[in-house]
This record gives C-alpha cells, structure tokens and sequence, in this order.
C-alpha cells in the first residue's frame, strides 16, 4: 500500500450530523465551485448525493486485483449493528429520506442475513432506499429471497475478470455467471444492477459484453468501472488505452447506437458519464438524444421543486411541470414516443425496457484531484460522517481505525475496528502488530511482500 494517507488530511469527513437548512447545498456549491453546475446537471439539482456506501464488513471471499480495500483491511473486526445503526442516521441526516444507500464492504453477504435484514428495515424506516453490493457468490436465492422482504430495494452484481474466478478465462464466459445472478434475483420486485471494472485485459471485450447486457431486459442499470490505482490491488497504473473516451465508445459499440453520455450530467463530468436508454428485443435507442430538450426539461422540473431540502419527488414533479408547461410536456412526450417507434423490430421480439448506463471513473490514491473530491456524488459512510470513495480509499486505514462514537441507552461507548465489541475507551488498534496483523489476514500486495520476504529467507 501506498503511504500517502499523511498528505491526505485536507480530505475529512464531513461530521456526524448536517447542520444546514438546504441538504443539496454542499454539493450544488462544490459543483459550482469546479464549474460543472450548468443547465445539463442533475446533482445537488434534484438531490444532495447519488448514493453513500456502507460497509458492513471489510471481509470479502474473493482477492481481486483491483480491490480497492486496504491490506490490512480484513484484519479489522465487522462493526456491530449499533454502530452500523448510527452511521444510518449519519446518512440521515446529512441527505435525508430518499438517497441509496449501499450495503458493500467486502461482501456484505459474509454478514449474517439477520443483520442485513435488520439494516434493510432500518434503511426503510428512515424513508432511505437500499443495494446490496455483492460479488454474487453467496447471494443464493433464498437470501435474496429473505432480504427482499425485509425491504431491500436493489441488488447489484460485480463480475469481471479482476476476479479471478476459477474457471473462467473471459468475460464471455462470465456472462454464465452473469445469467445465473440474473436469474436469482428475477421476480423479486429487486431492481438489478450489473456492474464490471474496465482493466487493460477487458478493454477489447467491453463492446461485447456492452451488447450482452444490453439485451438482458431484466437489468435495470449498467456500470462500467475504470481501472484505479488505488487500494491492495496487484494491477496498478491504468493503461494509456482506457480513457472516458474509450470506454465510452466501447459500450457505444456494443449498444449499436449513439449513447449521448454528455446531454446528462451526474456530478463531476470527470468522475461520471451517464445515459439512458430505451432497449427492446436486442436494440436500444438513447432517451438523451435530443441536447436542447434535456435542459430544458431540468429548468422546468427545478421550476416546480418546492422541496429543496432532499431528492425530489420525480414523479410528482413531472406532473406538476406537465400542468404548468404542457408545450414542453408534448414535446418530451413526442420525444419518447419518437424513441420508442425507433426500436423498429426491436418491439416485436421484446417488451420495451428503460435501462441506465454509467461510467464511473474513480481516482488513483496518490493522484485525488481536490475540486473532483469537494464535488464527489458517490460518498462512503465513516465514523466521522461521509467521505467521498476516493478520498476514502486513499485513506482506508486512517478511517478503520478512527474509533466510532455510539450513544446509547447505557450511555456512552467506543467501537474500534481492533476490538471485537463496544468499549468504555476509545482506544486505537496498531494496524502493523504482528499479533493483530498475521499474513493469512493479509491480502493483496502487503501479503505477496510479505510471502516474498519469507521465501528469500
Ligand atoms: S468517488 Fe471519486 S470518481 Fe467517484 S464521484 Fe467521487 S470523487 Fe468522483
């Protein structure tokens, strides 16, 4: 792992609670700040964060070479739900009802299910919606079965060959394992996410892949990852080739149609690409083809927003603009209709499907770009309160071993990630002890180090 935490302090969280009056603010004013807040953005617009992670466990089944989690990270012990229940209300409070929050780690399916249920019914509660962020492997039916009912809203796969799944030597072969998550998850009134890194050795298959998720009309949203230097990943530097750029024509290509990623923005143009489209018996047409239409529609539905405190109901907010403004409501109709007819043969042969396509471009550690973090739309939950993921990942250790504070009915505890239990003192764990630290709790670049050191001996 990089040591680079010590040059990171000027991220910090953002505290516990929200203090202001106007819970889009922070991100609206960091947009403005790095100018990414014209007529095409959604962020701090419609709502104050896409969605924040929260990470349930920072074990994982699985040693990706990509993985994001720190070396030291599967040392640390899950945190109970009493703290995992106060970083819920942190959330809460910070972007109130209606933001995503997601259920990751690690994977979160090493959790007893009791305890996911337990969060998925307190996310509910606060009026927040919730995605399970797994890797699959242990997401059989009957767990989704069970936290389906206990409120979940979404599940999203991540398969790729950063993986290393035994067995498996392409992406097309993946799609095997795709179909099968797929399939397990199908009729559980779950929205399904897929979701795949973009590394030196997919980039070539990304067209291909694009094609088959486009045709599978049960996925209601896409998301390509690009390479990130960050983390105990044994792949490093992303490679020349993959670019936003890229990337973008990648799936374009598999899509067989114009994507418009820029008509729509979500947050910092350099962090993600966003498009929705409209797919049918193996064809798509992108929603976002018509530039001029798109703001337009953004300024009228921010005209009728009389809710400036968390996301806006969108629903409500389209009918009211179409009570206002029924020209422009015509116009977006016909436009619809225009891109439904486009589908062509596509609609004898499937049911017309919306589907959401991002490109996510995470930051390397030792490389954050402060005006990209300040504008960040995709934050993590930390003892301290949310922290935007690349800030977080640069940082992991810093903030798994800053202690959580718990208030509770027997008064004031600690919880640090070194212990397994709540204390009376917030006592720091030395995340470089060999006692805490044994190499068959380490993974990732500190173990093959380590593995090496042994074996020169
Ligand atoms: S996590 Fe990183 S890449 Fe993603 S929106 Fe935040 S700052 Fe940008």
């Amino acid at each position: 792992m990089k040591d680079i935490a010590s040059g990171l302090s000027r991220f910090a969280p953002a505290g516990r609670t929200f203090h202001g009056s106007d819970r889009r603010a922070p991100l609206r004013e960091g947009l403005r700040g790095c100018g990414e807040y014209g007529a095409s953005q959604t962020a701090g617009r419609f709502y104050p964060i896409a969605c924040v992670a929260l990470e349930v466990t920072q074990r994982c089944n699985l040693d990706c070479t990509l993985c994001y989690l720190s070396d030291r990270a599967e040392m640390t012990y899950d945190p109970p739900l009493s703290v995992l229940f106060a970083r819920l209300a942190s959330i809460h409070s910070h972007y109130g009802p209606g933001v995503s929050v997601q259920l990751t780690g690690g994977d979160p399916t090493l959790r007893k299910v009791e305890d996911l249920e337990a969060l998925c019914r307190e996310i509910n509660r606060l009026g927040m919606r919730s995605c399970l962020m797994t890797n699959g492997i242990r997401a059989s039916r009957a767990f989704l079965t069970r936290l389906a009912a206990a409120g979940l809203n979404d599940v999203a796969f991540h398969v790729d060959m950063t993986q290393e799944r035994a067995g498996f030597h392409s992406e097309a072969d993946l799609n095997r394992v795709r179909r099968k998550y797929i399939a397990r998850a199908r009729g559980l009134g779950l929205r399904i996410l897929i979701n795949t890194t973009v590394f030196g050795e997919n980039l070539a298959e990304i067209p291909a892949l694009a094609r088959f998720l486009r045709d599978q009309p049960e996925v209601a949203f896409v998301s390509f990852q690009m390479q990130a230097d960050t983390g105990r990943g044994v792949l490093r530097e992303r490679p020349d080739a993959i670019t936003q750029a890229s990337v973008m024509r990648a799936v374009e290509q598999g899509y067989a149609t114009p994507l418009h990623f820029d008509a729509a923005s979500v947050g910092h143009a350099s962090c993600n690409r966003y498009t929705s489209v409209l797919t049918a018996g193996g064809r798509a047409v992108s929603v976002l083809s018509n530039r001029r239409l798109v703001p337009r529609v953004i300024a009228a539905l921010e005209r009728v927003d009389r809710n400036e405190d968390a996301h806006i109901p969108i629903r409500a907010s389209v009918l009211s603009m179409a009570i206002r403004q029924p020209l422009l409501a015509l116009r977006a109709a016909a436009h619809l209709v225009g891109c439904v007819m486009r589908l062509g043969s596509g609609l004898l042969r499937g049911r017309v499907r919306r589907q959401a396509v991002f490109i996510h471009n995470f930051m390397a550690a030792d490389a954050l770009e402060d005006d990209r973090c300040a504008a960040c739309v995709f934050m993590v939950a930390t003892a301290k309160g949310p922290l935007s993921m690349c800030a977080h990942n640069a940082q992991r250790d810093v903030h798994l071993t800053t202690p959580d504070r718990v208030d509770g009915p027997m008064g004031r505890h600690w919880w640090n990630a070194a212990v397994k239990d709540l204390s009376d003192r917030p006592d720091l764990p030395d995340l470089d002890d060999p006692n805490i630290a044994p190499i068959k709790r380490l993974k990732g670049q500190l173990r093959a180090r380590r593995k090496n050191v042994k074996g020169t001996r």
